[in-house]
């Protein structure tokens, strides 16, 4: 016998376990509403039409090779992904930025970064928000803590327990939000409550940590959807922003993200920068390449930059048109609650308002997997299935 025989059995992932037993279900009207990736019309997984003609120009270009990244990534994708965030004219010589493994890995960069250099060593989160997020912060060393976000009660924003969380934070401390389309409520600050939310945080003197995850699946245009990171940029906040490409560019396995910093100087980015790489080279020494390059090859072509805005576009409206479907077959299956938050809620999800015990119903009875929290990934609807999801709701709902 080893040490092993003492290792105790893990909890499965809150998330990955649904999905694993989504996979061994033989039921053949088994739905996965579970997880936040895009389906087409099918239920099929999508690859972006302009994400293939980037695969195909970078087949064919001789020059391509297999060599290792430098540990901060290849500097023209990062670029490329900054202005996207930022804006074209965002001002580079200010911004530390480093590619990272998707956005779960700028996430726990960051956190690193945070634990190591940062005086105050707690995180405000919103409460809920994406599991992960927890462990990857305390795992960096970084106490969590929670701010009220979402009222149950109203199915919106709790804007008012927000800010009294907030104010009652220490001086100082570190804040994370969700750039847009909050995960897994659906629901984000109108532009009038960013302003008002950036103001406290500015005179708390607290860090901002923008997580986006989503940028063009809340409104289909991803510029409007850098909204609240450009306006605390322009606010003058010294942001930190996890950005990924998993869903918006369909890169989910890629795990093509960037981490980046706003700092008030080129000096002071390098120095940040030299710290940064000093966490990468231990812990994965270099990024992969294939996501970044696809990244790269889209956005520094015009007419692949104009092809996939569409395309993304395209997402986010079959998405809204899947809002709209569910909730009109609710009515039809004859619910009389009031679904109208599924309609105004935004990104992948659909915050339903279902318990937990609903949520285990739904799974053993009608085979629709889908989290405790009851979270449904809008994108695993389709017109052939989204029938039988609402009158299962509307079964455990009645
Ligand atoms: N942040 C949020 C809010 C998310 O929802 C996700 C994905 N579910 C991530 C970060 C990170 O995803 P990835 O590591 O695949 O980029």
């Amino acid at each position: 016998q080893t040490y092993l025989a003492d290792i105790p059995l893990g909890a499965p992932d809150a998330i990955l376990g649904i999905a694993e037993n989504f996979k061994k279900c033989t039921d053949p009207n088994k739905v996965n509403v579970c997880i936040g990736a895009y389906r087409d019309e099918n239920g099929k997984p999508w690859i972006l039409p302009s994400v293939r003609a980037a695969e195909k120009i970078m087949m064919d270009d001789e020059n391509e090779n297999k060599e290792y990244a430098s540990i901060a990534g290849d500097a023209a994708y990062v670029e490329q992904a900054i202005k996207f965030a930022y804006g074209q004219d965002c001002d580079l010589s200010v911004i530390a930025a480093v590619q990272t493994l998707s956005g779960t890995g700028a996430c726990r960069i960051g956190g690193e970064f945070l634990s190591k250099f940062f005086p105050v060593k707690k995180i405000y989160i919103p409460d809920p928000t994406w599991g992960n997020h927890i462990a990857i912060f305390q795992e960096a060393g970084m106490e969590v803590v929670r701010y009220r976000y979402y009222n149950r009660a109203t199915n919106g924003l709790d804007l008012e327990g927000m800010l009294e969380d907030i104010t009652n934070a220490p001086d100082g401390a570190v804040v994370l939000l969700h750039a847009c389309a909050h995960n897994p409520t659906g629901c984000d600050p109108t532009k009038e409550q960013w302003k008002t939310i950036s103001d406290l945080i500015k005179k708390k003197n607290l860090q901002v940590f923008f997580d986006s995850a989503y940028q063009g699946f809340a409104s289909g245009d991803a510029e409007a959807d850098a909204f609240a990171l450009r306006y605390f940029v322009e606010e003058g906040h010294n942001v930190m922003l996890a950005q990924s490409f998993a869903k918006n560019f369909g890169l989910y396995g890629e795990r093509c993200g960037t981490l980046s910093f706003v700092t008030n100087d080129a000096d002071e980015k390098e120095r940040v920068l030299s710290q940064v790489k000093k966490i990468i080279r231990p812990m994965y020494s270099s990024p992969p390449i294939h996501g970044s390059s696809i990244v790269r090859t889209v956005l520094t072509d015009e007419q692949l930059t104009k092809q996939y805005y569409e395309e993304c576009a395209f997402m986010a409206n079959r998405i809204g048109s899947m809002r709209k479907l569910l909730v009109d077959e609710l009515k039809k299956a004859g619910s009389t609650h009031d679904w109208s938050h599924i309609t105004s809620q935004i990104g992948m999800f659909a915050y339903t308002g279902m318990n937990s015990d609903m949520c285990d119903e739904l799974t053993s009875k009608s085979s629709i997997f889908l989290t405790r929290d009851g979270r449904i990934s809008l994108a695993g609807l389709n017109e052939n299935n989204v029938s039988y999801v609402a009158k299962a709701i509307h079964a455990v709902t009645d």
